[in-house]
């Protein structure tokens, strides 16, 4: 391994290790948008995603004929009976004038921009020039989920990637998601309902979000759990196709549960030696996997299996939360977790029931500059709920709204009644928790689980 990627390995644990300790003492907010991590489940089922295809360049090298390197993938899969989620781009060939960077350097493909499958290569890849991969991925079964149109990063990060352009902001993201779904609609009709930022960077100029934009797209958050490697260049090919088993045959030695609602991070491309150790890194997994008898879904069927990160399917508050979820509330936090016992607050009540509205109207106040309340900043992830919940349940008292405040059976009463039309007879004693919330609203919506 050069010392550069040993830095840059080196650099992203420890930006993880910072993220971590930053996201323990900030406080999780209710929201649409999940970031869909990993979910809580008993059953030995996982899920796996391939960033940055499709790729009609073949594997690298190739020992399988001059086959395109996303119809090996996919055919790998189907071997095995193992779904796949593949986070396609549209089209990377807009993304000139740009010169290459050092091959085995994170701008390998690259340097003011990204190149897939490869620099000067873009005609072999991405949704807009390889239909045919397309059709052959949705024959197969497997999932397509949004990696954006031209894969440019949404806002700065100057750690990685210093002389990279990003977008302007907002409307420059949403017009690029939207160029993608439209043609995955337009042409396969096809719902695309999960993406994931390039290069996972979240802020975009202007005091915006991924989130912001997900929320607008009415998607949901791809992450992953578990990285599939394959992506890092080191000595030699042999060794990039090893790193991609042995973590995963160490995880399932030590506790052969250890995959159970993971989802696995691999490339549907090149790595930064312009290899593809996935290629025959892939049927290693798929066999260890195999063996000990998991099944390789895709992450909209590892949701259906499992809706959250925290509760397991089987429980009440999970059956309760995913019926509320289908009906458009927003049950659950921004990490995907449900945290039952939290005790209900009068923002949190407003988001849970005003999230996906809520969502498009605090843009407009950060736009606006609003101050939509004396105790509530426009930023504030459940300002524009609140504003709703005050608009259409008087639930503000004149110029505050006491978004911290526990929520009370009458806010609660209120907030019922706009959405069913009624308010049950007989609501718990203060104060309330999510999970007497879940109960209370699962009645309404005509199907409710009894607690265990
Ligand atoms: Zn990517």
């Amino acid at each position: 391994m050069s010392l550069l990627t040993k830095c840059i390995g080196l650099a992203k644990k420890a930006k993880h290790r910072y993220q971590d300790s930053i996201q323990a003492h900030q406080p999780v907010y209710l929201s649409p948008v999940r970031r869909i991590d990993r979910v809580a489940a008993h059953e030995r089922i996982c899920a796996m995603t391939f960033d940055d295809g499709p790729c009609r360049l073949p594997a690298n090298p190739d020992s399988f004929g001059g086959k395109p390197l996303t119809l090996h993938l996919a055919e790998l899969l189907e071997k095995y009976d193992a779904k796949g989620t593949f986070d396609v781009v549209g089209d990377t060939s807009e993304n000139y004038p740009d010169a290459a960077g050092a091959a085995g350097s994170a701008s390998w493909g690259g340097i003011a921009y990204d190149h897939y499958p490869d620099f000067q290569k873009d005609q072999e890849g991405g949704v807009a020039h390889c239909p045919e991969l397309i059709d052959r991925l949705l024959a197969g079964g497997h999932q397509i989920t949004s990696h954006s149109w031209r894969h440019i990063i949404w806002g700065r990060k100057n750690v990685v990637y210093g002389k990279r352009r990003h977008m302007p902001g907002l409307d420059a993201v949403m017009e690029d998601l939207e160029k993608l779904d439209r043609v995955m609609k337009e042409r396969w009709d096809y719902s695309i309902r999960l993406s994931r930022p390039p290069h996972y960077v979240d802020r975009i100029p202007g005091g915006f979000t991924s989130y912001d934009a997900y929320a607008l797209m009415g998607y949901q958050y791809l992450g992953a759990s578990f990285d599939g490697a394959g992506w890092l260049p080191l000595s030699g090919y042999e060794v990039e196709v090893a790193a991609t088993i042995q973590p995963m045959e160490k995880l399932l030695d030590a506790n052969p549960d250890g995959l159970c609602g993971q989802i696995i991070f691999q490339k549907d491309g090149f790595n930064m030696a312009r290899r593809s150790p996935v290629a025959d890194g892939l049927e290693k997994q798929l066999q260890l996997l195999t063996r000990l008898g998991y099944r390789v879904v895709t992450v909209d069927a590892l949701l259906a299996h499992s809706p959250f990160s925290d509760i397991t399917p089987d429980k009440a508050d999970a059956q309760n939360a995913a019926l509320l979820l289908a009906a458009g509330w927003c049950v659950a936090f921004r990490d995907n977790t449900l945290r039952p016992q939290t005790i209900l607050t009068r923002g949190g009540l407003a988001q849970m029931a005003y999230g996906w509205e809520g969502a498009k109207k605090r843009v407009a106040l950060i736009r606006e500059k609003a101050r939509p309340f004396s105790d509530l900043k426009a930023s504030h992830p459940y300002a524009g709920a609140c504003v709703i919940a005050a608009e259409r349940c008087g639930l503000g008292e004149g110029r505050r709204f006491l978004p911290d405040a526990p929520a009370t059976r009458a806010d609660l009463r209120r907030v019922l009644t706009d959405r069913f039309g009624e308010a049950p007879e007989v609501i718990p004693e203060e104060p309330l928790t999510h999970s007497a919330f879940f109960a209370l609203a699962a009645e309404l919506t005509g199907e409710r689980h009894e607690s265990e």
